[in-house]
C-alpha cells in the first residue's frame, strides 16, 4: 500500500499530549513515523496541510443509519458517505432498524456489509432489550463476540429499572457500556416540542424537562447501585447536566454526550425550520443550551454525538405533530461545534478535538482498545484534517447524507474538514 504524508498541519491528540507542528507518515493502514519534517520523498503522495489542524480522526458513538429497513432515509453506504464528508473516521450504528439490531446476525451483516463499502469503519450498537421492546435483555455475550461494542433501546428508553439494572449488572462483568436515551413515557407521550411558550404557542403538547431528568436520575442510580457502566445520550437539560455532574463528583461510572443541535438552537427554532427542527429529546430552552455549553467546558459532557437521524422527506412533510423526528448531522458537527463553542472561547481547539475523537473513543472501551482516538506510531492511521478558519455555506442539497432534514441548510459555518483518512487511505478530499 502507498504511503501516505501528511505535511505542515498542527498535530492536536490530548490522549497522547501532543499538540505540535509536525508531519505524519502512514503505511499500510498505521502510523509509521510523527517527526518534524519528514521528507516528501519518503511517501507516494502528500497531503498539504499547512495552516491546518491533524487530529485523530472522529469518532461518532451515536448515529442511526437506517440500513436494514429505513433505506428510503439513509443507507451504510450515504451514511459513512456523509460520516467522512464530516471528519468522521468511526461511526457507531444505532440498533433500532427493522429489523432491530437485537441478533448476532445482524450485527454480523452489518459488519460484512461496511466492511464491502470501505470508506469508515462501522462499530453496531445493538439492543439491550429483544426488539427494543423492553422486556428481556439480549444476549450480550454473544453479541459482543460478533462485534457489537456497546447496548442501547435508543429512540426509546430502556423500559424498566428493573431491566436497567440487569444490563447495568451485565455491563459490570463484561466493560460494555448501557447507552440510554432518558425519557419518561409517562410525563412525554404525546409530546411534540418542548414544553413551554413554545409548545404552547404552536397548541401541541410538550415535552417537559422533567421526563429527561427523571431517567438521568434512574439510571444514575442504578449505576451506582451496580458498579455498571452508564453512558447518557443527548443530553439537552439543565438538570440532566447536573444530576451527571454530581453523579462524576460522587464516583459513578457515567459518561454523557450532547448533540450539536442541542448545544446550538433553542425550541424557538421550530417557528423558522418546522419539522427540520423536530427531534427528542426536543430543543429546549436558552438556560438549558447554557447549560449544556457548561457542560462541555467543564468535562461533565464527555463527548459531541451526532444522533445523525435522517428521514426522508415523506416522513417529515406532515403536520409539525405528525412529522418524524430527528435531524441529520454528521456533515454540520464540525462546522457548529467550530463557529457555535470554538470561535466564541466557549471551549479551546483542544477540547473540541477531544469531544469529537478522543473522549467518544474512551466512552466505548472497545474503540480505546482498538487505538481509535489518538495518534500514535503504530496505531491506526485514522486521521481528520480539517481548516478552522475555512468559511463556507453547507448546503443540505449538496450533502452526502440521503436526507435533507436538517435546520443548519444555507447556514455558514467558519471551520471545515479537508481530508479524512482511515486506515491510511483518503476516504474524503475537499475539492
Ligand atoms: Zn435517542
Amino acid at each position: 500500500m502507498a504511503l501516505l504524508l501528511i505535511k505542515g498541519g498542527r498535530i492536536i491528540s490530548p490522549e497522547d499530549g501532543l499538540d505540535a507542528h509536525l508531519d505524519v507518515l502512514c503505511e499500510r493502514g498505521r502510523i509509521r513515523q510523527i517527526a518534524a519534517e519528514i521528507p516528501m520523498s519518503s511517501a507516494d503522495e502528500t497531503i498539504d496541510a499547512t495552516g491546518q489542524i491533524v487530529s485523530p480522526g472522529f469518532v461518532d458513538i451515536h448515529a442511526h443509519l437506517r440500513e436494514p429497513g429505513g433505506e428510503a432515509s439513509e443507507t451504510l453506504e450515504t451514511g459513512l458517505r456523509a460520516a467522512v464528508a464530516g471528519g468522521f473516521t468511526a461511526l457507531c450504528a444505532m440498533p433500532n432498524t427493522c429489523p432491530v439490531n437485537d441478533r448476532p446476525e445482524h450485527t454480523r451483516a452489518l459488519l460484512d456489509r461496511a466492511a464491502r463499502i470501505g470508506l469508515g469503519r462501522l462499530y453496531p450498537i445493538a439492543a439491550v432489550s429483544f426488539e427494543s421492546g423492553g422486556e428481556a435483555l439480549t444476549n450480550f455475550s454473544e453479541l459482543l463476540a460478533a462485534g457489537a461494542v456497546a447496548f442501547s433501546d435508543d429512540g426509546k428508553p430502556v423500559k424498566t429499572a428493573a431491566l436497567m439494572r440487569q444490563a447495568l449488572q451485565a455491563s459490570r462483568e463484561l466493560d460494555v457500556p448501557i447507552i440510554d436515551h432518558c425519557e419518561d413515557a409517562s410525563l412525554s407521550a404525546g409530546g411534540v416540542v418542548n414544553e413551554g411558550p413554545v409548545a404552547e404557542a404552536l397548541g401541541v403538547r410538550g415535552i417537559p424537562n422533567a421526563s429527561e431528568d427523571v431517567g438521568v436520575a434512574r439510571d444514575v442510580v442504578l449505576a451506582e447501585a451496580t458498579g455498571g457502566r452508564l453512558h447518557i445520550a443527548h443530553v439537552s437539560t439543565a438538570g440532566a447536566v447536573r444530576t451527571v455532574r454530581a453523579a462524576k463528583r460522587g464516583g459513578v461510572r457515567v459518561t454523557c454526550e450532547v448533540t450539536p443541535h442541542h448545544f446550538t438552537l433553542t425550541d424557538e427554532a421550530v417557528f423558522e425550520h418546522g419539522a427540520n427542527a423536530k427531534m427528542n429529546p426536543p430543543l429546549r430552552s436558552v438556560r438549558d443550551v447554557e447549560a449544556v455549553q457548561s457542560g462541555l467546558a467543564d468535562g461533565t459532557i464527555d463527548a459531541i454525538a451526532t444522533d445523525h437521524a435522517p428521514h426522508a422527506a415523506s416522513l417529515k412533510e406532515r403536520s409539525l405533530s405528525e412529522a418524524a423526528f430527528g435531524v441529520t448531522g454528521l456533515e454540520t458537527a464540525l462546522g457548529l461545534t467550530l463557529t457555535r463553542l470554538v470561535h466564541p472561547r466557549k471551549i479551546s481547539l483542544w477540547q473540541a478535538v477531544a469531544l469529537l475523537s478522543t473522549n467518544p473513543a474512551r466512552v466505548i472501551p472497545q474503540l480505546a482498545r482498538a487505538g481509535l482516538g489518538r495518534l500514535q506510531t503504530g496505531g491506526p492511521a485514522d486521521i481528520t484534517v480539517f481548516d478552522p478558519r475555512l468559511t463556507w455555506t453547507y448546503r443540505a442539497a449538496e450533502g452526502r447524507s440521503k436526507s435533507r432534514n436538517t435546520p443548519f441548510d444555507g447556514w455558514e459555518f467558519t471551520g471545515r474538514v479537508t481530508a479524512t483518512i482511515v486506515g491510511g487511505c483518503v476516504a474524503y478530499r475537499r475539492c
